[in-house]
């Protein structure tokens, strides 16, 4: 595994699990019901711990990307220009991803999960839901 790939701890290793899988694993309050990302021991809006693990569709809406075109890290290189999305998940919860196929989000474009592979690692990414095949 890369150094520069995340390292999955006790408390992602259960979302990094799920991606392997093709699943988003998204914890979920127990006693408030908020979604929320990365995975934490406790919510951040109520403080209550041990939040259950949610598998959800992974569809949403980016709130913002961008777009890179040179990287300081030698093992994107070959990756650039590719986009980053900052998306908002229907069910709650905000996340990062690699923006995969085609085309750039315009406005609250709508996204569909789609992780993608580096190396060894399944990593998160979205698709424009208006280029899905
Ligand atoms: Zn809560």
């Amino acid at each position: 595994m890369s150094a520069r790939l995340p390292a999955p701890d006790a408390d992602s290793a259960p979302f990094w699990d799920g991606l392997e899988k093709g699943e988003l694993r998204i914890p979920e309050c127990r006693a408030c019901g908020r979604q929320f990302f990365p995975p934490i021991p406790s919510c951040p809006r109520c403080g209550a711990a041990g939040p259950e693990l949610r598998v959800v569709s992974g569809t949403g809406r980016v709130y913002s990307w961008v777009t890179i075109h040179l990287t300081l890290d030698p093992e994107f290189a070959d990756d650039v220009p590719y986009t980053i999305v900052a998306v908002e998940l229907d069910g709650g919860g905000r996340m990062l991803g690699r923006l995969i196929g085609d085309g750039l989000p315009a406005g609250e474009a709508e996204v569909a999960f789609a992780p993608y592979r580096s190396g060894d690692q399944l990593l998160p990414g979205f698709r424009l839901r208006s280029t899905e095949a």
